[in-house]
């Protein structure tokens, strides 16, 4: 299905951006798996090569932008073309500077922007060019749920989450007429590293369950099957769209 693509996934060493790495290589791409997490990065271009499939590591902090021009020359230099940004490097710091706007810690804040939505816009900064050059290409960006429902309490998250929404749809004008389609996915709760506090705790993840429309928490690689989607030609007509993949996380109102 990707055979022939060069594909970018930020933040690939663990969760969402492992499981998107490893879909986009069993589905034929080459892949550059780029991560501050040297040694979680490592394991995943094992684990894909180990597969029969083709990637490297690139170590990359998408909150330094000449890193992520860096990462953009380094797909291009190692593949010879860029036709996929899967940037999804993220963080969560509940009860670690995030959390309601008054009691937030305003360098909490600042790293929160700087991960979420800055390194978003870096990497689509450098990608596109790289992407006009090969002949087009799309960009998935990692928002969340709480780009259109937050849960309250996580106002520095919810903001940087809205952001890539927001940004997503305002660049798809501009890249639809160079032939880069641009969408973002709004996962509900997934059971990755992210999550440590809620999925260790048995009550709190049979709450955070029983949010989801079918009561089942969310797999890293069902959010994988669906980048592969969104990467292909089959999602052709989507373009700015919020993909909100969160087995109804955001469709209902729970009881009370
Ligand atoms: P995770 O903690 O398992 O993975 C995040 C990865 O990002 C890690 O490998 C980490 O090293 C990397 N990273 C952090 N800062 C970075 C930086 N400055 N530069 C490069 N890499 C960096 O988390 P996850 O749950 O897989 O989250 C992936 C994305 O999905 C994030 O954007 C997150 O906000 C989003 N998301 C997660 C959930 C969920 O329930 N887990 C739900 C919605 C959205």
């Amino acid at each position: 299905m990707l055979s022939g693509r060069v594909a970018v996934v930020t933040g690939a060493a663990s969760g969402i951006g492992r499981a998107s790495a490893e879909a986009l290589a069993r589905a034929g791409a080459s892949v550059v798996v780029a991560d501050i997490d040297e040694v979680g990065s490592r394991s995943v271009v094992d684990s894909i090569e180990a597969d029969g499939g083709s990637a490297i590591a690139f170590r990359t902090d998408v909150t330094e932008h000449e890193e992520c021009a860096a990462l953009m020359k380094r797909a291009v230099d190692a593949f010879g073309a860029l036709h996929i940004l899967h940037a999804n490097a993220g963080i969560a710091l509940p009860f670690r500077g995030d959390g309601f706007a008054p009691d937030i810690d305003p360098e909490a804040w600042d790293r929160v922007i700087k991960v979420n939505l800055s390194g978003v816009f870096y990497c689509a900064h450098y990608a596109i060019p790289a992407m006009i050059a090969s002949g087009g290409g799309s960009i998935i960006n990692t928002a969340s749920s709480m780009a259109t429902l937050p849960l309250g309490g996580l106002d520095g998250y919810a903001a940087s989450k809205g952001g890539v929404a927001m940004l997503t749809k305002s660049m798809a004008a501009g890249c639809g007429p160079l032939g880069i389609r641009v969408n973002a996915i709004g996962p509900g709760y997934v059971d990755t590293p992210m999550n440590e506090m809620i999925f260790g705790n048995a009550d709190l993840a049979a709450a955070f369950a029983s949010g989801h429309a079918d009561g089942n928490l969310q797999t890293s690689e069902e959010i994988g099957d669906l980048v592969v989607f969104l990467a292909s030609d089959a999602s052709r007509s989507l373009n700015g769209a919020l993909i909100t993949c969160d087995r109804g996380w955001t469709s209902f109102k729970r009881p009370v």
